[in-house]
């Protein structure tokens, strides 16, 4: 091969590499604002009209609220949360499942007077 060759054929490897470390960098920019976009949602547990309890959904836990029938248990898992157990009635609540802060709406027990409501934290 002619130098000339080898000097085009660089430089093309060249701005393959830049393009694929940029790709890259990027990729680890949108996964970090992903992250930052999730953790700015919490979850306000009320009682009534009083909030009891707040909870970060990308934290995993479970919580247990005292309502006006009985206890609920909410588990937390991966930016879902759901009614994991419930002294009330009807069971509504539990049937309602996963909810996470896409869902408009939200996981309510009207024998409890629960509601649990997600918002952009700071608000
Ligand atoms: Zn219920």
């Amino acid at each position: 091969m002619k130098k000339k060759e080898w000097i085009v054929l660089l430089v093309i490897g060249g701005i393959a590499l830049i393009g694929i470390l940029a790709l890259q960098i990027l990729g680890k920019m949108r996964a970090k604002q992903n992250q930052a976009l999730q953790s700015t949602y919490v979850v306000d547990v009320f009682v009534d009209d009083k909030v009891v309890e707040t909870f970060d959904p990308n934290e995993n836990a479970t919580y247990t609220i005292e309502g006006n029938y009985g206890l609920m248990e909410i588990e937390v898992k991966e930016g879902q949360w759901h009614v994991s157990h419930v002294e009330c009635p009807n069971h509504i609540c539990e049937k309602m499942g996963w909810k996470t802060v896409d869902d408009i709406e939200p996981i309510v027990c009207l024998p409890n007077g629960i509601q649990l409501l997600a918002r952009v934290n700071g608000n």
